[in-house]
C-alpha cells in the first residue's frame, strides 16, 4: 500500500507521514530530504544550482539511500542536520524546480518502495510519485502558522537563531517556486483529502488521518 501526503513546509507532513510508519511499520519516505541532500552537496562542493547540467552531474557522482527516520545516506553517510540549515533552506527550492533532479529523485524514491508499504511525503508525491498511491493527503496551514512551528522546531532542534519573520519569508519563497514549478508543481490533486490544519495539535491531525486510512484498508479488504 502507498500513502501518499504532499503539503507546504511545515504543515506537519513529515510528523504525521513518521507517526504513520512507526504506528503501522510502513516505510517512512521524506522526498524533500533528497532534494536537500543534493542541495547541502552543491554548497559543499561548490557547485551553482544556477549550473543544470553540473547539478546532474553532481547527482550522478554521489549514492543516496534512506534510513527508516527519514534521513539520506550519501554515499553511506548519514545526514540529517545538515538538511535543514538556512543555507540549504534559501536554495532547496531552486535545485528541485530542475527536471532531470526530479527524475533522478522519482528514480530512487520508486525504487526504494517498490513492493512495500511505504508512507512518502513531499510536494509531488500525490500527482507524479505515486499517483495511484491507495491513499492521498493534502495538509495544509496557514503562513504564520507555519512559519512558528518551523520556528519552535529549529530553537529546540537546531539551536538556530532566525527570526520567526527570517523563515517566514523563507518558507514564502519556496511556496510560491514550489507552486510555479514547470515540473512537480505543489498542487492539490484532485482525489487528495483536503485537511488544514491550523488549529489542529499533531494528535488531532493524526487521529484524522488514520480513521481516513483504516477506513481505505477496510474498504480496499472489501
Ligand atoms: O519538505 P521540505 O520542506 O523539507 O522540502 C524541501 C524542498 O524540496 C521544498 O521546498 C521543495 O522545493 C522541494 N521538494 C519538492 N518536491 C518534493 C519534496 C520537496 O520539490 N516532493
Amino acid at each position: 500500500m502507498k500513502v501518499a501526503i504532499d503539503g507546504p513546509a511545515g504543515c506537519g507532513k513529515s510528523t504525521i507521514a513518521r507517526m504513520i510508519a512507526d504506528n503501522l511499520g510502513f516505510l517512512y519516505i521524506n522526498s524533500g530530504n533528497i532534494y536537500r541532500a543534493v542541495a547541502y552537496l552543491s554548497l559543499r562542493e561548490h557547485v551553482s544550482w544556477r549550473d543544470a547540467s553540473s547539478m546532474i552531474a553532481l547527482m550522478q557522482r554521489h549514492r543516496f539511500d534512506y534510513l527508516p527516520d527519514g534521513s539520506v545516506l550519501v554515499d553511506g553517510d548519514a545526514l540529517l542536520r545538515e538538511l535543514r540549515s538556512s543555507e540549504v533552506d534559501a536554495i532547496v527550492s531552486q535545485v528541485s524546480a530542475i527536471p532531470e533532479i526530479r527524475r533522478e529523485v522519482n528514480l530512487i524514491i520508486r525504487q526504494i518502495a517498490d513492493a512495500k508499504n511505504v508512507v512518502s511525503e513531499g510536494r509531488d508525491i500525490t500527482t507524479v510519485v505515486f499517483p495511484d498511491a491507495e491513499l492521498k493527503i493534502y495538509l495544509d496551514a496557514s503562513t504564520q502558522v507555519r512559519a512558528e512551528r518551523r520556528y519552535h522546531e529549529k530553537v529546540t532542534e537546531l539551536k538556530d537563531h532566525l527570526s520567526i519573520e527570517d523563515i517566514k519569508n523563507n518558507i514564502e519563497m519556496r511556496d510560491k517556486l514550489d507552486k510555479e514549478k514547470p515540473v512537480g508543481a505543489l498542487k492539490i490533486a484532485q482525489d487528495a483529502e483536503y485537511l488544514d490544519t491550523s488549529d489542529l495539535t499533531i494528535a488531532q491531525v493524526y487521529e484524522k488521518v488514520y480513521k481516513i486510512l483504516m477506513a481505505r484498508i477496510a474498504h480496499g479488504r472489501k
